[in-house]
């Protein structure tokens, strides 16, 4: 026997039962994002890779060795699977000229990829919602972004989720903080790690970001981007803090927050939650001024986050959210042939008003499909035999409460049924 196929690693099937909790959890996020006025955005999952490159910067974890690359075995292009939204979303504002006339607050959700060691919250194929805001200029806006994050925790309940909110400054202040800051980690050279050396010269604010133990008191010694800000940087930073403040959203200033993508100026933030292990960072984002023109684009400013959502839903389940088993309204049983011709018209005309219906296929006998109406979780079987459909009628049974079964003309099904259900859920105190 051969052996059976499997996923790739680090690459997840969602199965039902989840992935029912997933929609769920994807209906309010999309009513979220819709109360703040975004609008959907798609974008391809294969990019070239050219993009990435550019847009997230040669020396970054992710370029240098998360990427899956590759080149099209037709026309030799250089390609990959997308491993973050914001370049794509860039790119796609670029291509399409969005921004001609106004500003644009876009989101979009999907999966990335990332060539990563797999564990507990970090896979191969996992997904964000993204949330893009390009051409504002203003504090305002990284204001609402963290604020919208926030309302989202609210609305799922979860609490254990901590905002860290950094200045990355200009690019300027950032040039001169840098010449500081490889002349300091040059006098430590000698106990840099491998990364921190092949970072010295290339992206020394990464080696900030260290998670290497030894390396933390000379990160702690380095001199701090903070001191290098000028007023301008300052000033937007203070107006963002001062909107957390009036909202009474309590933040942290974490210095050592720089972020693993190159594009970041000005206001970086994460939420962390010590709740997922290792893997507490739920959502993460920032300003990106200068990615629009890097990327060819007409100069203008913008913000923007992620959430990963096995993370979030992760802390979700853990803080007791979950989502309801989907059901169907009615369980269509039917045994006969003139009974499966009413059958179906009888489930479309149900459908047709409204109602979900699973009708019974692959036949069997009226005993085993009233075990698969149960276990449907139907609160009504809807059953027609010959003798029923013989006589335009249908039998309609409840599944859940002992509740009389009542024999029907099929015209007025959908009138009784909706009675029915309402009485049902009237008994059971859901409504
Ligand atoms: P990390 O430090 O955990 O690697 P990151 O800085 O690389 O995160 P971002 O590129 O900022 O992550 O992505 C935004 C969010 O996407 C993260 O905060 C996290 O919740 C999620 N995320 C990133 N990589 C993965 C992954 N491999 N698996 C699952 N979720 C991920
Ligand atoms: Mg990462």
């Amino acid at each position: 026997m051969s052996k059976t196929l499997q996923a790739v690693r680090g690459m997840n099937d969602i199965l039902p039962d989840e992935a029912e909790i997933w929609e769920q959890f994807e209906e309010i996020v999309r009513n979220w994002l819709h109360s703040y006025g975004y609008r959907p955005i798609r974008m391809p999952l294969v990019e070239p890779t050219p993009l990435f490159k550019r847009a997230i910067g040669e020396v970054t974890d992710i370029v240098e060795k998360e990427m899956y690359s590759f080149e099209d075995a037709l026309n030799g292009e250089h390609l990959t699977l997308r491993p973050e939204g914001t370049a794509s979303c860039v790119r796609a504002a670029i291509q399409h000229n969005l921004l001609f006339s106004h500003p644009r607050r876009l989101y979009y959700q999907g999966p990335m990829f990332r060539h990563e060691r797999p564990q507990k919250g970090r896979y191969r194929q996992f997904h964000q919602v993204g949330v893009e805001a390009l051409g504002f200029e203003g504090p305002d806006i990284d204001a609402e972004h963290i604020l919208m994050c926030a309302r989202l925790w609210d609305d799922l309940g979860l609490d254990d989720v901590k905002l860290e909110i950094n200045s990355l400054g200009s690019s300027e202040e950032r040039a001169v903080h840098r010449a500081a800051l490889i002349a300091y980690l040059e006098q430590h050279q000698a106990r840099l790690d491998e990364d921190g050396k092949r970072r010295l010269y290339t992206n020394p604010l990464r080696i900030l970001d260290t998670k290497n133990p030894d390396l933390q008191d000379i990160v702690e010694g380095a001199p701090k981007l903070a001191e290098f800000l000028g007023e301008e940087s300052i000033k937007h930073f203070e107006g963002v803090q001062a909107v957390l403040k009036d909202a009474g959203l309590p933040y942290r200033i974490n210095h050592r927050l720089v972020r693993g993508l190159d594009y970041y100026n000005r206001t970086v933030f994460e939420w962390v939650t010590t709740r997922l292990g290792a893997q507490g960072t739920i959502c993460a984002g920032g300003r990106y001024d200068g990615l629009i023109a890097q990327l060819g684009g007409k100069p203008a400013p913008a913000a923007g986050f992620a959430m990963g959502v096995e993370r979030l839903l992760a802390l979700w389940q853990e803080s007791g959210g979950q989502a309801e088993r989907i059901v169907p309204d009615v369980y269509l049983v039917h045994a006969g042939e003139e009974a499966q011709r009413a059958a179906f018209r009888v489930s479309e005309m149900l459908r047709g008003t409204g109602f979900s219906v699973t009708q019974h296929c692959g036949g069997g006998s009226f005993k085993s499909q009233m075990k698969r109406a149960d276990a449907s979780g139907a609160p009504f079987a809807v059953v027609i035999g010959d003798d029923e459909a013989a006589a335009g009628e249908v039998s309609l049974k409840p599944l859940r409460d002992g509740g009389e079964q009542l024999r029907v003309p099929m015209e007025v099904l959908p009138e009784t049924l909706a009675d029915r259900l309402i009485e049902s859920e009237e008994d059971d105190g859901s409504i």
